[in-house]
């Protein structure tokens, strides 16, 4: 009788092979009420807490759960432990017979927000994105503000509008006022927009008053997620000053469902970019025994036509950086707390992660199969991919988000 085909014989090179095993929540078509965390391998999801509970193992009350929370607040021994097991599930021949029946086909399945968002927090640590910025809104001045170097520029966001991905965006209205305009006018945006950023998750809480420095970043980050920071840029541009960003940002911040450990990043860290200024101790990482950047190459899409592919490894700040910055004046992190890193652009035209650069600021269409784009129109989908270097020459697959703009009510 020949041997049926198993749905964990990976092809070679498969970027959801048992190095990565990114986690996400999801539900069955049969039980669409029942959400579950699940583990990706390959084409499938692994029901965890089903797995851990067939298998007999300790961690079947961190993974029986219908979201990330417990997992995310067991901390690094535990991340690293449970991580151990849900490898030897997926690659020791004799579990075959128990795991093999808990694996759901990914196209089959329901995918949700893994985790309620605690605080959202977006940065804005790529260079080149903040000197494109500057150029096109203060083309008379220095591209970068005085502080940008010596500290990542940060906002508050709305973590109660954090959607995974596949949520349709809703073109949200607001007040703008071109230069030329006498007074501001409501309506739609006309100038809707995308961020390609990496959204960081944070596991462990600290407590207030408690700066988190460089070197504990690891015990407290569990891991990362692709992340579109939609941005009204006509909203943005009349509100903004002098309190940074507010409604042309607030209505909609997409993420990706899987939720790679940065455990599953090893091979992809990377020494960042040289800094031009000496920095304050506590930002300064030169001592530190891990490289704190990280070397993911992401791609961006519109209507599944590839408009950038925005280089991570640019990033002149690193997550850790952002962290130890975020908390030093003693604000804590709860468990679910997201921050996003700011839009990556590298140094290179298609390398911009925001419409506003690739078309500087509408004045450069783009050509689309179906014709020019300045910003977003009804009924654009964008989507956003990555990947990172894995062990051994892999790929670790970062999955992607998406959205498609449906137009105002
Ligand atoms: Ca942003």
């Amino acid at each position: 009788m020949p041997e049926q085909n198993s749905p964990l014989d990976l092809a070679e090179g498969d970027p959801f092979g048992p190095h990565n095993l990114p986690y996400g929540v999801f539900s069955t078509h049969d039980h669409p009420e029942d959400r579950r965390v699940g583990v990706r391998i390959g084409g499938h999801v692994l029901d965890a807490g089903a797995a851990a509970h067939t298998l007999g193992s300790p961690y079947a009350q961190l993974l029986a759960q219908p979201d990330l929370t417990a997992l995310l607040s067991a901390g690094r021994t535990a991340w690293r432990d449970v991580r151990r097991a849900l490898t030897a599930w997926v690659t020791v021949p004799a579990h075959r017979p128990d795991i093999e029946p808990l694996l759901h086909p990914v196209e089959s399945v329901t995918l949700h927000m893994p985790y309620a968002v605690a605080d959202y927090v977006d940065f804005y640590a790529s260079e080149n994105h903040a000197t494109n910025v500057g150029k096109i809104f203060r083309p008379d001045g220095a591209a970068l503000t005085p502080n940008w170097k010596h500290l990542p520029i940060g906002y508050h966001g709305r973590s109660g509008t954090v959607v995974v991905s596949g949520t349709d965006v809703v073109r949200p209205s607001g007040q703008r006022k071109a230069p030329s305009d006498a007074a501001p006018v409501f309506g739609p945006s006309v100038k809707l927009d995308i961020e390609a950023e990496v959204g960081f998750v944070v596991g462990v809480p600290s407590e207030q008053g408690r700066p988190v420095p460089l070197g504990r970043f690891r015990d407290h980050v569990f891991g990362l997620s692709l992340l579109n920071d939609w941005s009204a840029r006509d909203l943005q541009a009349w509100e903004y000053v002098p309190l940074g960003p507010f409604l042309g940002k607030s209505f909609a911040t997409s993420v990706s469902p899987w939720v790679t450990p940065l455990e599953a990043l090893e091979a992809a860290r990377i020494a960042p970019p040289a800094r031009d200024f000496p920095l304050l101790p506590y930002l300064d990482d030169t001592g530190e025994e891990e490289p704190g950047g990280l070397d993911l190459r992401i791609a961006v899409a519109i209507n599944g036509q590839v408009v950038a592919e925005p280089p991570f490894a640019t990033m002149y700040w690193t997550a850790a950086q952002m962290l130890a910055h975020m908390t030093v004046n003693g604000a804590s992190l709860r468990t679910g707390d997201l921050y996003g890193s700011g839009t990556v652009s590298g140094a290179e035209p298609g390398q911009r992660g925001s419409l506003l650069e690739l078309t500087w600021n509408g004045s450069e269409p783009l050509e689309l199969p179906e014709g020019k784009r300045t910003f977003l129109e009804d009924g654009d989908t964008v989507t956003m991919t990555a990947w990172a270097p894995g062990p051994d020459g892999t790929r670790v697959g970062l999955g992607e988000v998406t959205g498609r703009i449906v137009p105002t009510p």
